[in-house]
This record gives structure tokens, sequence and C-alpha cells, in this order.
């Protein structure tokens, strides 16, 4: 079989550790300072400036980060949170943990992001805030979830988790998505846009409200604004200074590592688009997608059979997601459901996740791009 082309490969495994980023992390070690210090705080400024919003709070990795933002919020037991149903479920989880109810509405079949037209459905009076998903690396329509949140008076928060440099239109306006919404997330976790060599995460406060920033910091060192006085209830979640040395190294490139996986994601447009079998998704497309994964959609009664040829070519692919979020047992009984979900249904079925990283070598996009034309020649 040879060489097996994964779904993901870190830029370390390939290019091993650069020099300057080895005297980094050896200075940091020989000093014995493992956690925040001014590694931290640097990386969350130059995180920032890249971003052009107000702060960044880093944490221990990006469900803590959803997590605080719903606790900065004041969300109380039985508030609703409208949020999609299909994709990676942290905020759904953390969501049930305060005792929240997720509200899930459908998703655009193309962009799989919240359906926005389905908003007004969901809506009651128990309703306290949006949380839409950012899936793939395809931004979802902030411009309309705004202005929805806007005339019912919703904070939003964004999951921007898969698409760290990808970029909105507000209003005629680009902005990075993530930073449009009051808060954003994002995750460090290797396989993302910009990832360590662990775990790690960050909130976007999108405002000059210095207060929410101070809360959120407190919640994330255990309630504390001044050390041994707890004045919140909080968690323990920061980033490792190891960590945020990586990503410092890591976000010099961050530009680079993105239009790479643009071209790829263009030339798997261009070589997969006569295949009639299966749908593509919309990469590139504006204002500014920044592919995260290239998730196709086939007919269900072939996907197993693909996935199994792709592997027999060593080629590997995932299934993101197998189930919609109502379908999973832990959060069955605890959401309700504002649409009907027949899109996020359907995903589940269709849905095949192709290679596609920055370290990913031509000869390796050959390979899945021959494949699977292979296999179409084959069942048509
Ligand atoms: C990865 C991911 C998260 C969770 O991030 P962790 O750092 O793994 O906790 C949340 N939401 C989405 C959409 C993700 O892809």
């Amino acid at each position: 079989m040879g060489n097996v082309v994964p779904i993901f490969r870190p830029e370390v495994v390939k290019e091993g550790v650069p020099p300057e980023l080895q005297s980094a992390l050896s200075q940091v070690i020989a000093e014995g300072r493992f956690i925040k210090g001014c590694e931290v705080a640097a990386f969350e400024k130059e995180l920032c400036l890249e971003l052009q919003t107000h702060s960044v709070v880093t944490t221990g990795n990006g469900t803590d980060a959803l997590l605080a933002c719903l606790m900065a919020l004041d969300l109380r037991e039985g508030d609703e949170v409208i949020t999609p149903a299909y994709g990676y479920p942290a905020a759904v989880e953390m969501m049930c943990l305060l005792g929240l109810k997720p509200v899930l509405v459908d998703v655009n079949w193309q962009t799989f992001n919240i359906e926005v037209g389905l908003l007004k459905d969901a809506v009651t009076s128990k309703t306290k805030a949006i949380l839409p998903i950012h899936l793939f690396g395809l931004p979802a329509s902030m411009d309309d979830i705004l202005h929805f949140a806007e005339q019912h008076g919703l904070p939003v928060i964004e999951d921007a988790a898969q698409c760290l440099g990808a970029e909105v239109e507000i209003e005629g306006t680009r902005r990075k998505a993530g930073t449009a919404g009051r808060l954003g997330c994002t995750s460090f976790f290797p396989t993302k846009n910009l990832g360590c060599w662990g775990d790690g995460g960050a909130v976007f406060v999108n405002s000059d409200d210095v207060q929410l920033t101070q809360k959120i910091r407190m919640i994330l060192n255990h309630g504390q604004r001044d050390k041994y006085l707890h004045e919140i209830l909080g968690l323990n979640s920061r980033l490792d200074t190891l960590q945020a040395v990586v990503l410092r190294h890591a976000l010099k490139y961050l530009r680079d590592a993105n239009e790479k996986r643009v071209e790829i994601a263009i030339r798997y447009q261009e070589e997969l688009r006569e295949i009639s079998e299966i749908e593509l998704p919309p990469f590139p497309h504006n204002p500014l997608n920044i592919p995260n994964v290239f998730t196709i959609k086939v007919k269900p009664q072939l996907r197993q059979q693909l996935k199994s040829f792709l592997w027999e070519k060593g080629i590997s692919t995932q299934i993101y997601y197998p189930l919609a979020m109502h379908w999973q047992k832990a959060y069955q009984s605890r959401i309700r459901s504002g649409s009907s979900l027949t899109n996020a249904e359907k995903l589940t079925h269709c849905v095949l996740s192709l290679p596609l990283f920055p370290s990913m070598e031509k000869a390796e996009q050959d390979r899945v791009i021959l494949a699977l034309n292979e296999f179409f020649r084959n069942h048509e």
C-alpha cells in the first residue's frame, strides 16, 4: 500500500522543529516557566493584532473557551441558546453542563452552517444567545445573524474553532471570522488552522468592554481577580507557556499555511468537478473561506464503499459527523428542536472529508484525485 495519505499531518512531523523554535522552547524549559508568563501574553497580543479585534484571552482548550463565554454572559438554568444541529457538539455539551437549553436549528445543505431563515421560528422569550458554528472553514452568514440578533437584543458567540483566518462581511466591511459577534472562541487543537502540540484555545472579546474581558480572565483562573481571592465561580483553564511558544511561531506562518489550504481546495475543485456523483463544498468562496477539511457529499449507499476503496489506496478519510446533535445520547433529552432538522440528518449519511492540510504534497493530492476519479469511473 505504501505511504498513507493521512487526514492531517502536523507541519513539524514533515519538517522537524525549526532551529529558532527549538531555541525558544529550550529557553522556557531552562528557566522552568511552564504556566502563563510573557510568552502567553505576547501570543495574545500578536493574535489580537492579526485578528484586528479588542482582546484575546487564551484558554486550556476550545471547549473551555465556549464554557467561559456562556458563564460570562450570566446565562441561567433554563435559558435557551440557538445553535446549529450539525457540527462538533462542544458548545451544546457545555450548555447542557450549565443547565441551559440548546435549541437546535437546521443547517444549509451547501454551506453546512446554520440556516438563518429558521431563526425566527426558534426564538422564544427564553432565548438568551445565538451560537453559530463556522464549520469546515466556511463562515456562517454573520451579517444576517447579527442583524437578527440585534433585532432581538441577543448576544452572539461565534464558534470559530474550524475557521481561523477566514473572513466574513459585515455591512460591507470585512472582518475575521470569530471577531464579529460579541464573543468568539477558537481551538488550537493540532488539526485546526492554527494548531499547537497539544490542547489550547482562546476567547475573542470583540468590543472595548474591559469588564467583560476581565470577567473572562477571572473565570479562566478560578474566579480570581487577585490571587487567593475567589470572587466568582470559575475554571482552571490556561494556555501552557510551551504551547504559547509553539503558537507564536505558527502564527507567523498562519497566512502562508491558510493560502496552502485554499490552493489545495481549488485544486480539488478543478480536478473533481467532472464527477457527477459527488457534490463539492463551496470553495473558494467570497469573502474568504479557509478550508479546514474538504467535505464532499456522496450517495449514502456509496459512501462506505468509497471510503474503503480510498483506504485500500492508502488514503485516509473521515466522516465529520456521523450523528446529528439531537441523535447523541448525552444531549437527546436536554435539547429542544427549533425547526425540522432534515438537512442535518441527511448530511450525516452523505458527508465524507478528504485530506487537506498545509504540508500535503502535490503527489499526495494527486493520489486523492486519481483514486476518486477511478472509483467513479467504475460507478457510472
Ligand atoms: C475543535 C472544536 C471545538 C473544541 O475545541 P477543543 O480545543 O478540542 O476543546 C469546538 N467546536 C468546534 C466546531 C471544533 O471543531
